[in-house]
């Protein structure tokens, strides 16, 4: 097919004994009807720009990292990155006791469910509610999902993904915990049962772990040759790097890497992640401020009777209220933007837990709207 003045197009078909040439106008051609059904049904992952005065919506860091001009010096912009990211793998392999071929990188983690999905196919299972991308990027791929809503402590319903996993033989199970948006940790005692019962393969997705009081799942990679720990450095601080990585054996390691995009982690963030990750004490310092603070803004919270709390082993917490919309909209009037998870957990808003000076903008905020 040749372009010819920008909106026309001619195709030259040759038969035995014709040539024809088949015109087509772009500006009568039917896009949608071009893209793939399971792709046309979909809505692209809401992550608008709000503006406001304290952004509490996304579950970020408060706390972000300065960058060294000699960090910035190092980086040839000319040439293709590392390809495989050795140096990160090496920090992270140093800080978390585990071998670099047990480690992919990600450009960010959400990269790393789609070459998941990718490289084992489906049916997926996850619980919900929670992290939306599972099922985004499920569908995106045209796999089967299994979603299984969890119980009324938004805990695993052992028995209904159980029976899933006889019945639909599901390849791949994504449980975050800390379960976002719920904020809790699933009983280990049900992820274990699971990673056991399964014949595919378990990802722990572990984004929240820094800020959990549970030990998470890394001391049993060398148990289950199916389990998989996922990782990212988004809300530890590092949320525009995008940078993700998993954890797992490096059979699985070896066979996902296949479908990985050759230079997926670009030069910039490998060599800040690479900076920041060798300075623990502040890395560390920082999620103790935002544990001491979460813990503060519950206590701070519960005082509020007429709103109803979740605990959280995260750095966000998902509250019930009354009006959830009208709550949410005050809030943003008030210049404090926070995620209303309406169509996910219906009636209910969830709040990252910011600087002290934000979560006092907030909490007065919230006040002023509930009571
Ligand atoms: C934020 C989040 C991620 C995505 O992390 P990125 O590394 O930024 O892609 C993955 N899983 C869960 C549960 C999250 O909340």
């Amino acid at each position: 097919m040749k372009q010819f003045n920008g909106i026309s197009y001619f195709m030259v078909i040759r038969t035995k004994s014709k040539i024809h040439i088949v015109w087509y106008n772009s500006a009568t051609m039917n896009i949608k009807m071009l893209v793939r059904p399971n792709i046309r049904s979909l809505s692209a992952y809401e992550a608008k720009e709000i503006p406001c005065r304290v952004k509490l919506d996304a579950n970020e860091s408060p706390y972000g990292f300065k960058i060294d001009d000699a960090v910035l010096k190092q980086i040839k912009t000319n040439r293709y990155p590392d390809p495989e990211g050795k140096k990160i793998k090496q920090i992270i392999s140093k800080n978390l006791g585990i071998k670099p071929a047990n480690i992919l990188l990600g450009n960010g983690s959400d990269e790393l469910i789609y070459y998941l999905i990718t490289t084992f196919g489906g049916p997926v299972l996850y619980p919900t509610p929670t992290f939306s991308m599972y099922g985004i990027i499920a569908k995106a791929l045209k796999e089967k999902c299994i979603a299984i809503k969890l119980d009324n402590e938004f805990d695993i319903d052992i028995e209904a993904v159980l029976k899933a996993i006889k019945k639909d033989k599901p390849r791949l199970i994504f449980l975050s915990s800390p379960n976002n948006p719920t904020g809790n940790c699933f009983s280990s005692e049900k992820i274990l049962k699971i990673i056991g019962m399964s014949k595919g393969i378990v990802i722990v997705d572990e984004a929240y772990q820094p800020f959990s009081s549970e030990r998470g799942f890394l001391p049993l990679l060398k148990d289950y040759r199916n389990l998989v720990i996922m990782r990212t450095l988004s809300k530890i601080g590092m949320a525009g790097l995008r940078t993700g990585f998993l954890i797992a054996d490096a059979e699985i390691t070896e066979e996902v890497n296949k479908v990985r995009l050759p230079f997926n982690v670009n030069s910039l963030s490998q060599a800040i992640a690479s900076k920041v990750l060798k300075d623990k004490g502040k890395l560390n310092s920082f999620i103790r401020s935002i544990v001491s603070e979460r813990e503060r803004l519950f206590e701070e919270m519960e005082k509020i009777k007429v709103i109803k709390l979740y605990p959280s082993e995260a750095n966000f917490i998902l509250f019930r209220t009354g009006n959830a919309d009208k709550v949410y909209q005050e809030l943003l009037r008030k210049g404090v933007l926070v995620r209303n998870m309406k169509g996910v957990v219906n009636g209910c808003l969830r709040v990252t837990v910011g600087t002290k000076k934000e979560n006092e903008v907030f909490l007065k905020a919230l006040k002023e709207v509930v009571l």
